[in-house]
C-alpha cells in the first residue's frame, strides 16, 4: 500500500488524510504540536474553552458535502445554530450595523441608513447567487493548477466582474461609508483587500446575508474532532508533538 505523509493537521491536512485514507493509502499526519486543529486549536484556562481562530461557521453546504463524502452529516457529529444577528459591525462605541439572520431585516437596516440602497442591495445578492453556484458548484472542484481552469461559459459571461473590483462597484452605487464597508468586509476572510478582489467573489455576500452565520455547539473544535474521528474510520495514524 502506498504511504502518504501528510504535513500538519489543521483543516486542510485533516481533509486530504480524510479523503486519501478513504482512497486506500497508508496515510499518517505529523504535527508539530501538540494537538490537532491548526488554527483552530484550543486553549482550557479556569474550566472555560477558547476557540483560538475560526468563528465563524460559513457555507454550511460545503461542510455538509464534506460529511456527504463519507456517508454521514454535520448533525452526526455536532449541533449548528444560525446566530441572530449573524455579527455585528462596530464603527464606535454606540455606533454599530447588526446583520440579521433575516434578509427582510437587512434591507430595512439598508434603508434605514440610506434611503433607496436596499434596491442595490437586492441586484447585488442576484449576483452573488448566481456566482455562488458557479464557484462553488464548478470552480471549487477544480484542481487549481491553472487559471485557464476559470474559464466556463458562466465565467465567460461574468468577465466585465473579473475587470471591476467589489469596492469599485459597491463605491459606486452605495453612498455610505458605513454601508460600502459592511459589504466589502466578507472578502476580507479570503485574506484579500476589497479594492483588489473581482467583483466575482461578492458570493462571498451571498454565503454571509443569505445562507448565515452559524455556530457550532461546543465550539469550532467539535469540526476538528469530527475529521479525525473519519480519517481514523479509515485507518490515518496521528503523530503530534
Ligand atoms: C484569528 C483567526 C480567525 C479566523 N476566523 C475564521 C472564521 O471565523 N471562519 C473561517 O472559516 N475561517 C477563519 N479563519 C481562517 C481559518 O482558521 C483557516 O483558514 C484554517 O484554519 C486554515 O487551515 P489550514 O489547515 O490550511 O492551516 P493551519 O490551520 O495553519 O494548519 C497548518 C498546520 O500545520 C502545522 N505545521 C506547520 N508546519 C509544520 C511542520 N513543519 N511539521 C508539522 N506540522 C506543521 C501547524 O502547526 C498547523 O497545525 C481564521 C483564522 C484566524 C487565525
Amino acid at each position: 500500500m502506498k504511504r502518504i505523509a501528510i504535513i500538519g493537521g489543521g483543516f486542510s491536512g485533516l481533509s486530504a488524510a480524510c479523503y486519501l485514507a478513504k482512497d486506500g493509502y497508508d496515510v499518517t499526519v505529523y504535527e508539530k504540536n501538540s494537538t490537532l486543529g491548526g488554527r483552530a486549536r484550543v486553549i482550557e484556562r479556569g474550566g472555560f474553552t477558547f476557540d483560538m481562530g475560526p468563528t465563524f461557521y460559513w457555507m454550511p453546504d460545503i461542510f455538509e458535502k464534506f460529511f456527504a463524502d463519507f456517508g454521514k452529516s454535520a448533525s452526526d457529529y455536532y449541533r449548528l445554530i444560525r446566530l441572530n444577528p449573524g455579527y455585528e459591525i462596530y464603527f464606535g462605541e454606540q455606533d454599530s450595523v447588526k446583520i440579521s439572520s433575516k434578509l427582510e431585516e437587512i434591507y430595512a437596516v439598508f434603508e434605514q441608513i440610506e434611503p433607496g440602497s436596499s434596491i442595490y442591495l437586492k441586484k447585488y445578492l442576484k449576483r452573488a447567487e448566481f456566482n455562488y453556484r458557479v464557484a462553488i458548484d464548478k470552480v471549487m472542484e477544480r484542481p487549481g493548477k491553472s487559471p485557464l481552469e476559470l474559464i466556463m461559459p458562466e465565467t465567460i459571461m461574468s468577465v466585465s466582474q473579473f475587470i471591476t473590483s467589489i469596492s469599485a462597484s459597491v463605491r459606486a452605487n452605495i453612498k455610505s461609508e458605513k454601508l460600502r464597508q459592511v459589504l466589502e468586509f466578507p472578502v476580507l476572510f479570503l485574506g484579500a483587500k476589497p479594492s483588489r478582489t473581482p467583483l466575482f467573489y461578492c458570493f462571498m455576500n451571498y454565503a454571509d446575508m443569505v445562507l448565515g452565520t452559524w455556530h457550532i455547539e461546543g465550539g469550532m473544535f467539535k469540526l476538528v474532532q469530527a475529521m479525525e474521528s473519519i480519517a481514523k474510520r479509515y485507518g490515518a495514524k496521528f503523530i503530534t508533538d
